[in-house]
């Protein structure tokens, strides 16, 4: 029998081993950390053999497959083992791919990917369409093949979700955007981040189709290079003789093969600039797969948009509080600091990732009348930014970080949480960041 070892007991990891018991196959997984009860009572519930705290070598090198965790870098000892004998490694999704052929549409990018995401999700569930979510959002890819029978899947890929995948093909594949993010992850070099990215593009044909930002300057050299086979579907705010989908005289225009739709900009219930290319996005893939203009129209209308992404939380003393606490790279950033019209006191600062804070520079000097850095380390900030803003706060807490914030804002202007960075050094995650964040704002 086929012995299959999962490593990493998190949601995908979880799974992906009941899928593999499901199919059949001998199923072993390893976890270096505390597995949570939750996914230990699933995997007893199917009578997998699991381990946690450590990695039992016998047991693992052994496999005929290994499925990884994508948070566990190819440069850990053990993979590095693994890969070292030549037994073969891949994602939760390239494997849950394998036992389905429901049609997918997956979306990568630097920054959106969630957003577009539940916002393709809506259109499709709106429109009565038999669809799940997974990826990095929700339950497993694989869980949902084990004990679901969708036909369309909407999936978040990160890029070492598809770091994974070989075989894998997206019916549909968006790509927001590319812009340096995780590059410790690949060797700090641009080139091996772009190029996971593009796995999304991997093994479509012409009857597949290929969505991108059409004035992404990494995507538009990265075409020019690659011979891709995909139907092509790019957006953008300005319309050219290949855009299918644009902003003409205030109106979001989708053109495909069988239809044109349009709707007021301001009707979209996200709102600016980065949100009208995720609006675009959706909107094609939802064209594509024949939803009705009017139902397009009204999700896009309707959508609740998801926490934590410029989210308004509230106006004390007319100052007004936004929690970006998901922007952990630059250019999110950008976009946050770009949508705002007031002056901004800009709280960032976390574990920094290898970050370029020039792309910020010209906003910050323009718009940000302070700056509160928030970390353990934030010398690098310190470096960029001292001498270039009149006010700077070092603080290593939220409630430091909120207090100084509303000391620093005059009325009418912003405070605006957009990190920058990851939330590790001082949080759980970037979720237990933003909460943070809104409890300390309505304690003012
Ligand atoms: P991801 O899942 O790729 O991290 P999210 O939808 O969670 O993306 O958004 C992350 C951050 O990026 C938020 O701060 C959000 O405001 C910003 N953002 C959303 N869409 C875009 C886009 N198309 N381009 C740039 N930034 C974006």
């Amino acid at each position: 029998m086929k012995r299959i070892v999962v490593l990493g007991g998190g949601e995908s990891g979880a799974g992906a081993a009941v899928l593999a018991k499901k199919q059949g196959f001998d199923v072993f997984l390893s976890d270096l950390s505390e597995i949570i009860a939750e996914y230990k009572a699933l995997l007893d519930s199917y009578e997998i053999v699991w381990e946690e705290k450590q990695h039992s070598e016998e047991l693992i090198l052994n496999a005929d497959e290994i499925i990884k965790s994508p948070g566990i870098p190819d440069k850990a000892p053990l993979i590095k083992k693994l890969h070292a004998i030549g037994t073969p490694v891949i994602s939760e999704i390239e494997f849950a791919g394998r036992y389905t052929d429901a049609k997918m549409i997956c979306i990568t990018g630097s920054n959106g990917k969630t957003t577009t995401t539940m916002l393709v999700y809506h259109i499709l569930k709106n429109a009565g369409l038999n669809v799940g979510l997974a990826g990095n959002v929700g339950q497993s890819l694989a869980l949902q093949v084990a004990t679901e029978n969708f036909s369309y899947y909407v999936l978040e890929l990160s890029s070492f979700q598809l770091d994974g995948m070989i075989g894998f093909k997206a019916d549909i594949a968006i790509l927001l955007n590319i812009t340096p993010d995780h590059l410790d992850r690949y060797e700090y070099k641009f080139q091996n981040y772009v190029d996971s990215k593009f796995r999304i593009t991997q093994n479509q044909t012409a009857n597949d189709a290929f969505i991108f930002w059409d004035n992404d300057p990494v995507i538009k050299a990265e075409l020019a290079k690659r011979n891709i086979q995909s139907a092509m579907y790019p957006f953008a705010i300005e319309r050219n003789e290949k855009t299918k989908a644009f902003i003409e005289n205030d109106e979001l225009i989708i053109q495909t093969l069988k239809s044109l739709f349009t709707m007021p900009t301001t009707e979209l219930a996200l709102q600016g600039m980065h949100n009208t290319y995720n609006s675009m996005a959706a909107g094609l893939a939802a064209s594509i797969v024949h939803v009705r203009k009017e139902s397009i129209r009204q999700s896009l209308q309707d959508f609740q948009g998801v926490e934590h992404r410029l989210e308004y939380v509230a106006t004390v003393k007319n100052i007004r509080f936004i929690n970006d606490s998901k922007a952990t790279n630059v250019n999110s950033c950008w976009y946050a600091l770009q949508s705002i019209k007031t002056p901004v006191v800009l709280i960032l600062g976390g574990t920094d990732k290898g970050n370029d804070y020039a792309e910020i520079e010209e906003l910050v000097k323009g718009k940000v009348k302070g700056l509160i850095y928030m970390g353990l380390d934030n010398a690098p900030l310190h470096t960029f930014f001292d001498g270039k803003v009149q006010n700077i706060v070092d603080v290593q807490s939220m409630e430091d970080a909120v207090n100084a914030a509303y000391k620093m804002a005059g009325e009418g202007e912003t405070v605006l949480l957009s990190p920058c960075c990851a939330s590790f050094d001082l949080f759980k995650n970037y979720e237990d960041r933003g909460k943070q964040f809104k409890n300390c704002v309505r304690n003012l």
